[in-house]
């Protein structure tokens, strides 16, 4: 007798409540046709209507009674046929279970858009005459004086085919005579589905750079790399990691097989785009947060379709519907944008591991200055490690100047420019060359306090200070709350309330004050809300529109400016206390990349670093633009205090809104954890207040777990997961799990 087969369905992804499977008895004869990731037809609910279903799981054991299971009635869309999606479903399953979401939920990050886009179509019109057919019918209209009917058969008579939309405009045929044309069978409208392209038709150009000795050597390394699936490139700002990635990619799709590039969000500029298309042409696309849903949907059918061989994006593009992937790239590898705020919260690396493990695909990491979990596994052996310290071409790392802040204070200097940086825009300026202003902050001031009281505005619903902006407006940036700017101290009265901290727009009137000559440009959030405002202000000052560009990190990244040799960054250590075990590592990524901007051409470039703590070593070793000393120095940080990457780390966030019934829910997590056979193996802290108690109304505690082996924290969540689904105590708070890294 034949073996049971049953199969666990989801039956609409569009449908949060339903966000469980059900089991359905595979036919005996559909048993070896069926795969996960099929759409299949089952009968569902009442009445038992045909309905669509994603098979999720395939199994021989159930926990149904099989006399009540239902069959299931067809295979609509088999995966065999189609595309690799049953692949993509077995890696929302692992999504699912490392990362702690409902199988929904998984899917839905995976297979994104599943929103019914309408396809936009182009119709063109068909002559279906012969050539003598087409004259006689043209005397005909001439003598009966069908003037539109002439115009358009003589149209088609040049062209054989001209758009419909060329018909009704230009032309000015209504579309009734076309409707009574084609009745006659004179010609068709014909409707082709196309596929928005956000590239549009742009030139492909001859391709003229050569690799050089270093970069072919390391192309030919990773390409021959048998033993690690993941290589690392760590490679300086400018030594040509994007050529490298380039020539990879050349030699996948020569292959047949397909890549995806993965680029922060905030560095996907015209300019990189446009070196990928001058070399690649239309075989690459591009998705981007900007993008409709519509044209986001179209890239993943052109990309299903075979159209395309090479998706750039961020995160999200993770999820592309290649079939035959061969190749993932992670470029700026350390960019904390590749983890998910949302659940599940994956981290784009780890899941382009396991997504490059099903296809049997290679995955490249890139960076300037990798994360300490990137490193710490290449120096164990797990990545494959390639170095590239030079620049590609001949321009050198810059110099670099340290400012106590704490000293400039004590000689009486107030102001946000420090003298030394004064100076050296200054000669800047003279020389004609450009600068760039790095704060880390946006706005124009900190938060309004009360001298007299010290009373701070607080967002009533957060625990944050409220932040001042332009036009006497007090904003939230937590949850968009906002009020007028108030007269008096709402508590004592006192008229005598300031602002503390420093904007970028504070930033540019002082400059504009010290250098009434020089154009100044400012970016950040408030500056690029309009569409494409980003790209705007870079375009603006890469034609030397400006003189000197203010700017939030959105500066640091992206473009390529050879006329900037100068770089401030006014509050380096603004970062550097935040309380979070990675502060220290952002800091020196930020200090790091905002000073390879400078001297990207041929010139010479500064940097002028302002700091009230000029001897942390993430200031010093970014000062000397050493990554392995900050590596050392952070690894026995993370060592001794017992962080990732020395250790597993999950943290499980917990909100609500009653903050007591909150803080008795997270104690009795940690009872349960302390009576599962896990306990031995891993270490717990909390329940205690999160940084920010309170978002938008609801409390929030956090719970951490950290153990030596990943499984230990995988066992404990799935278990804690199941317990809290089956619980009436925690219906009404929420609790997520992060698998930091
Ligand atoms: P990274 O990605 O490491 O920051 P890029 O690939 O952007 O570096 O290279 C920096 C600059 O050097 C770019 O302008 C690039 O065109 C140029 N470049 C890189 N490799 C070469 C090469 N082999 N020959 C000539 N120019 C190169
Ligand atoms: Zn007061
Ligand atoms: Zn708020």
């Amino acid at each position: 007798m034949q073996r049971k087969l049953y199969a666990n369905i989801i039956v609409d992804i569009s449908q949060e409540k339903l966000d469980r499977t059900f089991s359905y008895l595979v036919p005996d004869s559909m048993q070896k046709l069926i795969h996960i990731g099929d759409v299949v037809a089952i009968p569902f609910g009442k009445g038992n209507r045909l309905t669509k279903g994603y098979v999720v799981e395939l199994t021989g054991i159930t926990q149904y009674e099989e006399s009540k299971m239902k069959s299931i009635q067809e295979i609509l869309v088999g995966t065999e046929q189609t595309t690799g999606e049953d692949r993509l479903i077995t890696l929302a399953a692992w999504m699912r279970d490392t990362y702690g979401s409902t199988m929904i939920q998984a899917l839905k990050t995976v297979i994104p858009i599943k929103k019914k886009v309408k396809p936009k179509e182009k119709k063109t019109l068909v002559l279906l005459l012969s050539k003598d057919e087409t004259e006689e019918k043209l005397k005909f209209y001439e003598k009966k004086s069908q003037r539109a009917r002439y115009r358009l058969l003589k149209a088609l008579r040049e062209e054989k085919e001209i758009p419909y939309d060329l018909a009704t405009g230009k032309l000015n045929i209504t579309s009734a005579t076309v409707r009574g044309m084609e009745e006659q069978g004179i010609l068709k409208v014909e409707a082709v589905q196309v596929y928005r392209n956000p590239l549009h038709q742009r030139e492909q150009e001859d391709y003229t750079i050569r690799l050089n000795p270093e970069q072919q050597r390391i192309t030919d390394a990773i390409w021959q790399e048998e033993q690690c699936r993941v290589s690392l490139v760590f490679g300086v700002t400018g030594s040509g990691k994007t050529e490298v990635y380039m020539e990879l990619i050349a030699r996948t799709i020569e292959k047949g097989r397909q890549a995806i590039v993965l680029i922060p969000e905030i560095s996907l500029t015209y300019q990189t785009v446009m070196r990928f298309y001058r070399r690649f042409g239309d075989r690459i696309s591009i998705i981007h947060s900007r993008l409709s849903a519509g044209e986001k949907y179209d890239q993943f059918q052109r990309a299903k379709n075979g159209d395309i061989d090479i998706m750039i994006g961020p995160r999200s593009a993770l999820f592309t519907p290649f079939s035959r992937l061969g190749l993932i790239i992670i470029d700026e590898e350390h960019e904390s944008s590749y983890k998910s705020e949302t659940t599940p919260r994956y981290h784009a690396r780890e899941v382009a591991i396991e997504r490059a493990e099903l296809e049997d695909a290679k995955v490249v990491l890139g960076s300037a200055t990798p994360s300490l979990e990137a490193y710490y596994r290449a120096k164990k052996g797990e990545y494959a490690l390639y170095t590239l310290d030079k620049r590609a071409r001949s321009s050198s790392l810059p110099d670099v100047d340290v400012v106590d802040m704490r000293e400039e204070l004590k000689n009486g200097n107030r102001s946000v420019i420090s003298a030394k940086l004064r100076e050296e825009i200054q000669l800047k300026l003279d020389a004609g060359e450009q600068i760039m202003l790095f704060l880390n902050r946006r706005g124009y001031a900190g938060f309004l306090s009360c001298r007299a009281c010290g009373h701070v505005l607080m967002c009533p619903h957060c625990d944050v200070s409220l932040s001042v902006h332009n036009y006497g407006r007090m904003i939230c940036h937590y949850c968009g709350y906002e009020e007028k700017r108030p007269e008096v101290c709402p508590k004592c009265g006192s008229s005598f309330i300031s602002t503390f901290g420093i904007g970028t727009q504070q930033v540019e009137l002082v400059v504009k004050k010290m250098f009434p000559q020089s154009e100044v440009l400012r970016m950040d959030m408030d500056t690029t809300r309009a569409k494409d405002g980003h790209e705007k202000i870079l375009s603006a000052f890469q034609n030397q529109e400006a003189d000197i560009l203010i700017g939030t990190q959105m500066i640091v990244k992206g473009h390529d400016f050879p006329n900037v040799t100068l770089v401030g960054i006014l509050a380096a250590d603004l970062s550097l206390h935040a309380d979070d075990y990675k502060a220290g590592e952002r800091t020196f990524q930020l200090l790091t990349q905002a000073a390879g901007r400078a001297g990207r051409g041929e010139k010479k470039g500064n940097v002028v670093i302002q700091t009230y703590d000029p001897d942390h070593y993430c200031i010093t070793s970014a000062a000397k633009q050493d990554y392995l000393e900050f590596y050392g120095e952070e690894m026995s940080y993370r060592m001794l205090a017992g962080y990732p990457p020395a250790v597993y780390m999950m943290s499980l966030h917990g909100t609500g809104k009653d903050e007591q019934h909150l803080q008795m829910a997270m104690e009795y997590l940690v009872k349960m954890i302390q009576r599962m056979p896990e306990n031995q193996k891993v270490r717990i802290f909390g329940p205690v207040q999160e940084s920010i108690g309170k978002i938008q109304d609801e409390y929030r505690k956090v719970i951490y777990l950290k153990a030596e082996q990943l499984s230990v924290l995988t066992g404990i969540k799935n278990k804690l997961e199941k317990y809290m689904e089956l619980n009436e105590g925690y219906r009404t708070v929420m609790v997520q799990f992060d698998l930091n890294d």
